[in-house]
């Protein structure tokens, strides 16, 4: 018999998949690591996992303990596959910004959501940051995960997308594309791969609004340079300690229009059903096209599942009141 003990069993392993048409004006070849094979539809299966195990074997989660965290939904998802399989009591703090899908699905899945609003500053105490730290110091046994700066949330990264994309390519990856969020996937795999060949390069994508792009060329935080935007999943107006910026050779920005129009692309040119941070993450790819020779093997990362994006992306009203049709 051929069986996994439970649906935690199932993260990982995920396939790499050829890019066909998007890319067919490149000189390279383009494979997708294609992260919505996971069981919560997402990367962040991996390091919500790791997350909880390294909690458990600190002593800072007890049996039946209460994990909170701040989340824009896909942590939540993998937090709340395993705090159900291993039996913890879950609390997500979200921003309104979010999908309702998002939303919807972790309740269904069995944790308790609370919905902040997005359009104040990460100090402010309605924060979504604020509020999951106020939720963890009033509740007894309550562990606070904080995906941003919890060196397990890169750790996954390093243990099991790093070494599944070094081993499918052969070793012969070239160049690493990702969006970044809390930097976890981006610093795992890029120092797996960094340490297997340091010249591979490691490209971050970002989004109008967010303080990466800005800070790794100049070294500083520009407040100007945070304003609300669309895409969900990637940017920041914090800087997260999972991002290592020494790790990264560059960022490019995408728009919102372009990240959104890019989504739909992946479905309906590629039958690639995705989440709008993979729109960002091809549409990338595609802005570096000057830095790709021939020769080159470039592995680029899609985070999430379409399905979570039916009322945006894929709904044309939407697309209309955005101004992106
Ligand atoms: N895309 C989506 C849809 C995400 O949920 C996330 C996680 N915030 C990212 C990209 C970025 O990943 P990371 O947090 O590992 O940088």
């Amino acid at each position: 018999m051929d069986y996994k003990d439970d649906i935690l069993g199932t993260i990982g392993n995920t396939p790499l998949v050829k890019l066909n048409k998007l890319t067919a004006n490149l000189p390279c070849l383009v494979l997708a690591k294609y992260e919505t094979f996971n069981p919560g539809n997402s990367v962040k299966d991996r390091m919500a996992l790791q997350m909880i195990e390294d909690a458990e074997n600190e002593g800072l989660l007890q049996p039946g303990g209460t994990i909170i965290e701040a989340t824009s939904g896909n942590t939540g998802m993998g937090l709340a596959l395993a705090a159900t399989v291993k039996g913890y009591r879950l609390i997500c703090v979200i921003s309104d910004k979010q999908s309702k899908e998002k939303v919807d699905i972790l309740r269904a899945m069995g944790s308790e959501v609370h919905v902040c609003p997005s359009n104040v500053s990460p100090d402010d105490p309605e924060s979504y940051y604020s509020t999951a730290r106020r939720l963890a110091a009033e509740i007894d046994d309550a562990w606070y995960v904080n995906q941003y700066d919890n060196p397990s949330n890169s750790k996954a990264h390093y243990l099991s997308t790093g070494p599944e994309i070094w081993e499918q390519t052969d070793g012969k990856i070239t160049h690493f594309v990702v969006g970044v969020g809390t930097g976890g996937t981006i610093s795992g795999v890029g120092k797996f791969l960094k340490e297997k060949n340091p010249n591979i390069k490691i490209w971050g994508v970002d989004t109008y609004g967010s303080v990466f792009k800005k800070y790794h060329e100049t070294g500083i935080f520009d407040e100007n340079e945070i304003y609300p935007y669309v895409t969900e999943g990637i940017g920041e107006d914090i800087l997260p300690k999972n991002v290592d910026f020494s790790l990264i050779d560059g960022f490019t920005k995408v728009t919102d229009q372009d990240a959104a129009v890019y989504t739909q692309k992946l479905a309906q040119e590629e039958a690639m059903f995705l989440g709008n941070s993979a729109g960002a993450a091809i549409k990338g790819v595609l802005q570096l096209e000057n830095h790709f020779n021939k020769e080159d093997i470039v592995v680029v990362l899609f985070h999430d599942h379409g399905s979570r994006y039916v009322g945006k992306m894929f709904n044309e009203d939407w697309m209309k009141e955005q101004g992106f049709k």
